[in-house]
């Protein structure tokens, strides 16, 4: 095993496509057989550093915190206060700068929350490698590998380092990441000549290229360099990461914050201007207008919006919903349609045979599960000779492995497709056990199954089986057993021998009962064989593959279940209550596929509507468009089809969500407006095509992740409409005062007070805001409808204004009245008014009564604490000189508390109101 970690300097790397495979070990001290002891990973790896590009460095905490002071409003606000300072306002400009230091600290920690979910959702997102350490396979973080690792690449994988390939069997590369190129390349191992010094990237067959994707076949590869030092490391300055792209929302806001910081720009120059010609103190007017200014530019709601959302995606991933794409988590809430895989998605994969008919009779095993202890003697007894024959066929055209060879004979121990696990559960039950069958009749030749021909094909020995019941002849030359969907095998049953003279079945009769079977739900594998008395030669074209596998002899059928998911069912209802319509696509005859969506509610009594691949390939675009919104079931469809399906849905405007595993997913997964692919079963290629990865295989968390991006939309509405009412509301009060002939109603101080409690806190804690309960009984929202729809603009207008017009009535009144407290009243109604405000709109509809206070505990928490901090500045003493109040007395703290209820109030009749229009609409016919 290689221990040395001396390597080829960084500043010269050898041309490793011209050196031999041989050379490229040696000179990176590895070992093919064996890879890198654990010890020598780890050393490499430290000298090396992580496999890792560097654009995502997290920002440090010191920088994340200076960026808090880097906004132009609050440079200029320090230093007029500074200069007020000067002048001998020290108290003022004190009170300022920890005001503003205050609202650096709330910054910085949101920014700090969204960078660690951030982070924290890359982790869980990190690809992992294949490599040999130790002389054993490992699976380990890709960012782990050192260079001399040895690599393992199989069709789907994404390349995790710069790799010189050792050996290759029909290895296929996607290099358009990295070159552009979108046709693939196919790999080879030999050193390219010397004169190829200068060849481009693509032409380096011999090499691999970290971020490249795996189409095809397999290989070994030693990794010759790692992170930064790779060819993808040198162009990663180009490269962008999806979690860091800004979303179609945020985009927005910013666009519209700056639009508004213009607008409230020129208030305060308005406003700052007034006040001279009133004849103000010009570094109080300044103070003022500048802190008006500081106070509604709602700078802060594009980072906002970046908390909810990273947030919110991390949360998403605790029910293994992985975000890969941060826009995805704003954008599942229009999900329009979801087309999802049958297999694993909306059932559960774990097959089982219900029904085995040979002979011309039915047996039904008992589940395997049940029936762990008794499983052999009575089962064998009650099947017919040709159910033994069509059983020992089941094991042997299959490719299941063993979990532990020594527990062969166990029904359940068995790993490889469910389909072919399920053969070998229910053959293990009769008492025909793979490995033992296989000893005596060796594979010697096979045509492995693929989807296109939907059939596999083995050649045994003819050996006599022996110690199994019914017993057998062997006859000396070989047999060839064809497994596969019915109507690919059984056109192909022409043939009359089959061993033990069990009686031939008449395929075209099969046939339907095929069909009556599939119709129950089961996936129906039909079982021939055909005598050789030599073997034919490997085929090497289709023709020949076809030639091969006809004049077969019809053994019988096996009708396997694979029960929905226990959740799905639900699933399904949520989506159609949602308005999202769900449409399952699979390779599965579409009578088993129409019988399990009746199953699951996709599909209800009325006229199915199946549409089977070939029917799809013989449709144009525009025909499929007619189709497209009918159909909720995809049989016998290929991958390949899958982005003609989503094309056709998004040329009628749906916002289609897909699912998929394979190599041959990505293209629909990247067309789809959600793509969404699986992270037990499915591919890195796969998984770099999706914006969602579900941890769990699973249709219910599909549903579960739209709802909660549905959430996650509705409470950045809610703080926007928080906010921009609060702003909105002191930008009038302070404006429309001087006009109306009224003094200023607030102190610098006072307007940065305010902005300090009601935004940081209390918006904040809207995120946590449970799911309105309707939230999935409502419609999709329309992928470009404005943040503002449903009246959210009204609202800011209005809310704000009564809450402006409550502020200057009562400093009007007070002033009229002789009252000399009205400058702390009107500071507290605005505080406590905007209390009021964000319990009211906890809820779109709904009255908070209803909500109960205590659903949300952190907004709860937050107004008690505004509430208190506000007390604060009017009864705590030796606060009064540094906020310029007094205690109010008590009527006149009522009166605060009922102008501030006042604005609850009419949000709650706004509510109302809207319930009521919502009645009413539905109401009509
Ligand atoms: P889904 O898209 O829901 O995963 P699928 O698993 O049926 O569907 P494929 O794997 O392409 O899709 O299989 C297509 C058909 O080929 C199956 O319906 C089945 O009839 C047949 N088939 C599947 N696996 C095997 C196998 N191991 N041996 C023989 N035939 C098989």
């Amino acid at each position: 095993m290689p221990h040395a970690s001396q390597r080829p300097s960084p500043s010269s790397p050898p041309d490793w496509h011209l050196l031999d495979a041989d050379e490229a070990l040696r000179a990176q001290r590895s070992d093919a057989a064996c890879g890198l002891s654990a010890d020598e990973a780890a050393r490499r790896l430290a000298a090396h550093g992580p496999n890792a590009l560097a654009t995502q460095q997290a920002r440090s905490w010191p920088a994340l915190l200076l960026a808090q002071f880097q906004d132009f409003m609050i440079v200029v606000l320090l230093a007029a206060a500074l200069v007020s300072g000067v002048l001998g306002e020290w108290v003022d400009a004190l009170v300022i700068a920890v005001i503003v230091l205050l609202n650096a600290v709330i910054g910085f920690t949101q920014a700090r929350r969204a960078d660690q979910a951030i982070a924290a959702l890359r982790q869980l997102a990190a690809a992992q490698a294949q490599v040999l350490r130790d002389g054993q396979p490992r699976t380990v973080p890709a960012s782990e590998l050192a260079p001399g690792d040895i690599v393992l690449l199989e069709a789907g994988r994404q390349i995790p380092a710069d790799l010189r390939l050792l050996e290759v069997a029909q290895l296929k590369v996607d290099e358009s990441t990295l070159t552009g190129e979108s046709v693939t390349v196919e790999k080879s191992v030999a050193a390219l000549p010397a004169n190829g010094a200068t060849l481009a990237l693509g032409d380096r067959v011999n090499l691999g290229f970290k971020g490249t994707m795996v189409t095809h076949g397999r290989a070994l590869g030693v990794v010759v360099a790692t992170g930064m030092q790779t060819e993808l490391g040198r162009v990663a300055g180009l490269l962008g990461d999806a979690m860091d792209r800004r979303t179609p929302l945020q985009r927005r806001l910013a666009r519209f914050s700056r639009q508004l910081s213009l607008l409230v720009l020129l208030i305060c120059l308005g406003l700052f201007g007034l006040g001279l010609a009133r004849g103000e103190p010009p570094l109080v007017m300044l103070l003022t207008a500048i802190s008006l200014a500081v106070a509604a530019i709602p700078e802060a709601l594009p980072a906002i919006v970046t908390v909810l959302l990273a947030v919110g995606a991390r949360r998403m991933a605790d029910f293994n919903a992985l975000i890969r794409r941060l826009p995805a988590v704003e954008t599942l809430g229009s999900v329009s349609v979801i087309c999802s895989d049958k297999t694993g998605t909306l059932t559960q994969n774990r097959m089982h045979a219900e029904l085995v008919l040979a002979g011309g009779q039915a047996w039904r095993p008992n589940d395997v599960k049940n029936d762990a202890q008794n499983r052999t003697a009575d089962h064998a007894a009650a099947a017919l000779p040709a159910h033994h024959a069509l059983l020992r066929a089941a094991a042997l055209c299959n490719d299941a492995t063993p979990l532990n060879p020594d527990e062969a004979r166990n029904p359940t121990g068995w790993q490889g497709d469910p389909t072919e696990t399920a053969l070998t559960a229910v053959a293990a039950q009769a008492g025909w056990f793979k490995p033992e069958l296989e000893a005596a009749m060796p594979r010697v030749l096979e045509l492995p199954f693929d989807s296109d021909r939907k059939r596999m094909t083995t050649f045994h020995r003819d050996g006599a089986p022996g110690g199994g019941p019914g017993g057998d002849q062997g006859h000396g030359g070989f047999i060839a057993y064809t497994k596969g969907a019915p109507e690919s095998v059984l056109p192909r049953c022409t043939g009359q021998w089959t061993p033990e003279g069990v009686q031939a079945l008449d395929a075209r009769a099969m046939l339907a009962e095929a069909e009556r079977l599939a119709a129950q739900g089961l996936r129906v594998m039909a079982l021939a064989c055909r005598a050789w008395p030599a073997l034919p030669p490997a085929p090497q074209s289709v023709a020949a593959t076809e030639a091969i596998e006809s004049e077969l002899a019809l053994i019988g059928l096996i009708g396997l279940i694979d029960p929905p998911r226990e959740e799905a069912a639900a699933a399904v209802r949520d989506c159609i209550s949602a308005g999202i319509r769900p449409v399952m696509i699979t390779g599965d005859h579409p009578a088993t596929a129409l019988a399990i969506a009746r199953r699951l509610g996709i599909v209800g009594t009325e006229e199915a509507q199946v549409l089977t691949g070939a029917a799809l390939a013989a449709l144009d675009d525009v025909a499929l468009q007619a189709r497209v919104q009918d159909v909720r079931v995809y049989a016998r469809v290929d991958p390949a089809q899958k982005i003609r399906i989503v094309q056709a849905l998004q040329a009628h405007g749906q916002f289609v969500a897909m699912t998929g595993d394979g190599v041959n997913d990505a293209p629909a997964l990247k067309a789809a407006d959600i793509g969404v692919a699986m992270g037990k079963g499915g591919t890195d290629v796969a998984r770099e095509a999706s914006a969602l990865v579900l941890l769990d295989d699973n249709f219910a968390t599909i549903v579960a992740a739209v709802r909660e991006g549905r959430r996650i939309y509705d409470n950045i509405r809610k703080f926007v409409r928080y906010a921009m009412t609060g702003n909105w509301a002191e930008v009038l009060t302070l404006s429309a005062a001087p006009l109306l002939g009224l003094p200023m109603p607030l102190l610098p101080i006072h307007i940065l007070w305010v902005n300090l409690v009601t935004d940081g806190l209390p918006g904040l804690a809207l995120a946590a805001e449970p799911a309105e309960r309707g939230i999935m009984r409502r419609p999709p929202r329309p992928p470009g409808e404005s943040l503002f729809a449903h009246g959210m603009g009204w609202h800011v207008l209005l809310v704000g204004a009564l809450l402006a017009v409550l502020c200057l009535g009562l400093q009007h009144w007070a002033i009229t009245s002789g009252q000399g407290h009205w400058q702390t009243m009107v500071f507290t109604v605005l505080t406590l008014g905007q209390m009021a405000h964000v319990l009211a709109i906890r809820s779109e509809t709904e009255p908070l009564w209803r909500l109960g206070l205590g659903s949300n505990r952190p907004l709860l928490g937050a107004v008690a604490l505004t509430f208190a901090l506000q007390m604060a500045t009017i009864y705590v003493p030796w606060l009064n000189p540094v906020f310029k109040t007094q205690p109010l007395a008590a009527p006149e703290l009522a009166l605060c508390l009922a102008l501030a209820a006042l604005v609850f109030v009419a949000v709650e009749l706004e509510k109302a109101w809207r319930r009521r229009a919502r009645t009413f609409a539905k109401s009509l016919p």
